[in-house]
């Protein structure tokens, strides 16, 4: 397994091991409450007064105050609630109080989020209003002095998290000038990256998260400017001199503070001038390994250490799987929201086409990086490029690529479209046509030379001409009428249907239409199983379980087994990515499965097949359809190699 690279910065980090020597120094010798009045205690209050003066003067607070706390959500929250309380007071003693509670488009969650839930516990019922950013995600500031007198409070963040925009706080401080509207900043994104002198501006409160910078999570801290309304979150035994009850974490304060001490003392972390360069490096291999990439925010407005970008033609998954694939840690946008598919509402708030919104990655580092792992980051991210290209997905198609032959399965959201594809011909048959699939399957035929013969659907009636029966390639293709405006397709050679096009016809729907062997394709996922047959799924029922392997079983398995097959189903581009090594295992991507398929259940020995994947779904869904079709002796890696162990040396 090659070394992992982790460019995924601006979720978290790792811990810096000076922090973690000093967390460990606490627990173990320092460890003393530090409310208790004895010489433990009085060590322990020690320890921690030395890291919150070191905070204060790293980041100019000035007569306000820093309080430690669990992190940058519990730092908005308390912000959000002191300010919301303090409006509601003015309000009830009679005072006017703006009715607009104003916040970036580009905020993390956590801030509209907190507004609206404290907005409402309060009963304040003012109006949560979103101020609108520029092409560039800078706050737009003309929108801003239009609202500002009716603003009651104003959150904004010091630079965004997804696209590392950094905010034109002297701009945004200019037009507040004059108006009571509270402020915070969300300085999360900045600690370390930017020099904040707090004390010397009219901010009022700013978070931070320890865990963004080489601290542990759990960690963080909130400035709260002098005089500005303050309302504690959690009650209690009034430690953080009642700002925050409950016995400070001080094996994270330690750790907190020797990342403190680093960046006060210099040496550990990189200069401006390098973390430049390392970006610029980058870039220079992004762009080379896709040519088309687009980066979606202006480099001299942002941090060095966040590159976000799209390329055309690629979803985030499949740039996110390659990645993964050559070990190389990046996201979709922010951690938080990396599990749902959605198009990022940080670069639609920035007004980006859609399609960059929903392919785009982010790939950020902290100021620790060191110079070798830009560089292999650079090797990695142009075979990244290189097996892309090999898999006919870019535009400019290395000169070894395989030519696609067969029924080739492209998915979005769940949905499938399936091409025929015909080599001696060139011609190319799609099935259910995604419109959002456009350019990929441009660019999969473009620089395969083959030509789109014809479009067909299965529910909205598309067919060329009026025959019910074309001819394709050696295959003939026929349509046949599910009734309620569905129509099913057949792939036959001579009289046997090999493949039937089902599109969203459930299993019933079928019976007495499409013959008991054809392998049926499915529109989308959750209908039906991937590659079946009507009579394998008549015996369905039949058992599977022993279908899950682990790694132990796994091994257990090649051993008391030579002749058994081990079989890759991630995508062609996955695999090339990966640094060789390990088992050889045969490469059949899962949407090449149905080309598989007939070969296996021919074979006279059905020896043991072992499908695998990155996480156990994709060989599963293998496992399962070989064993439906009636190969008994079909397994997968439960957890795929994410969690198999080294020692097996599988070919990842
Ligand atoms: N604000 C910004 C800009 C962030 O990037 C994050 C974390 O991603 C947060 C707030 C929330 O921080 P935490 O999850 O550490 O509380």
């Amino acid at each position: 397994m090659s070394k992992e690279i982790y460019l995924d910065g601006n979720a978290t980090t790792c811990v810096l091991p000076a922090a973690i020597d000093a967390a460990v120094q606490a627990m173990r010798d320092c460890f003393g409450n530090p409310s208790s009045t004895h010489a433990t205690g009085l060590k322990a209050k020690a320890m921690m007064d030395t890291v919150r003066q070191r905070a204060k003067r790293l980041l100019g607070v000035g007569s306000g105050r820093i309080m430690f706390n669990s992190g940058a959500t519990e730092g908005i929250q308390t912000a959000v609630l002191s300010a919301l309380c303090a409006l509601r007071e003015r309000r009830e003693k009679g005072e006017t109080i703006g009715s607009l509670l104003v916040y970036g488009a580009t905020e993390h969650k956590a801030v509209p989020e907190a507004l609206a839930h404290w907005n409402r516990l309060l009963g304040l019922n003012l109006e949560l209003k979103k101020l609108p950013v520029d092409g560039e995600g800078r706050h737009d500031l003309a929108a801003l002095r239009a609202l500002a007198p009716q603003a009651a409070f104003v959150c904004t963040m010091a630079a965004n998290n997804e696209t590392g925009v950094v905010s034109d706080l002297a701009g945004i401080a200019a037009v507040l000038e004059g108006s009571p509207a509270l402020w915070m900043v969300d300085c999360v994104q900045g600690l370390g990256k930017l020099a904040l002198d707090l004390g010397n501006t009219r901010i009022d409160y700013a978070p931070f998260s320890g865990h963004k910078l080489y601290a542990p999570k759990g960690i963080g801290m909130l400035y709260v400017r002098e005089g500005a309304p303050y309302t504690p979150l959690v009650m209690g035994g009034g430690q953080e001199a009642g700002l925050r009850s409950g016995t400070e974490n001080m094996a994270g304060i330690a750790a907190l503070g020797a990342v403190l001490a680093a960046l006060e003392q210099g040496g550990t972390f990189r200069t401006p001038a390098e973390l430049h360069g390392f970006r610029d490096k980058l870039a220079a291999s992004l762009r080379a390994a896709f040519p088309g990439i687009v980066f979606n925010a202006p480099f001299e407005k942002a941090l060095p250490t966040t590159l976000n970008f799209s390329v055309p033609g690629l979803s985030s998954k499949e740039l996110l799987d390659v990645f993964d694939a050559a070990n190389v840690r990046v996201s979709a946008g922010s951690a938080c929201s990396a599990a749902k598919a959605a198009p990022s509402y940080v670069l639609d708030a920035m007004g980006l086409p859609n399609w960059r919104s929903s392919s785009a990655v982010r790939m950020s580092f902290g100021p620790l990086v060191s110079e070798e792992t830009i560089v292999e980051a650079c090797a990695r991210i142009e075979r990244c490029g290189q097996a892309l290209r090999e898999a006919g997905m870019l535009d400019t198609p290395t000169s070894g690529a395989s030519v696609p032959e067969g029924v080739l399965q492209l998915s979005l959201g769940g949905n499938h479209t399936w091409l025929l594809l015909d080599a001696p011909s060139r011609q190319c048959i799609a099935i259910d046509h995604q419109a959002e699939l456009a350019e990929r399957v441009d660019s999969l035929l473009r620089s395969h030379s083959y030509q789109l013969a014809a479009r067909i659907g299965t529910r909205d009636g598309m067919w060329p001409g009026t025959a019910d029966s074309i001819a394709f390639g050696a295959h003939a293709l026929r349509r046949v009428a599910l009734g309620d405006g569905q129509q099913v397709f057949l792939l036959c050679c001579g009289d046997k249907v090999e493949y039937a096009f089902t599109g969203l016809a459930p299993l019933s729907a079928l019976e007495g239409k499409v013959p008991a062997d054809a392998l049926l394709c499915a529109g989308r996922e959750d209908v039906n199983a991937c590659c079946t047959s009507l009579r394998a799924e008549a015996q369905a029922a039949a058992a599977n379980a022993d279908m899950n392997l682990d790694s132990i079983s796994l091994a257990r398995l090649l051993e008391s087994h030579p002749q058994a097959v081990l079989v890759d189903v991630r995508e062609a581009y996955e695999q090339a990515a990966c640094i060789p090594g390990g088992r050889t295992a045969q490469s059949v991507p899962l949407s090449r499965l149905a080309a598989f398929v007939p070969g296996w259940l021919a074979s006279a020995e059905q020896a043991p097949l072992v499908f695998f994947c990155r996480s156990g779904n994709r060989s599963a869904k293998a496992a399962q359809c070989l064993r439906r079709l009636g190969y008994r002796n079909a397994f997968h890696l439960s957890g795929g190699i994410a969690l198999a162990s080294p020692a097996l040396a599988l070919a990842a």
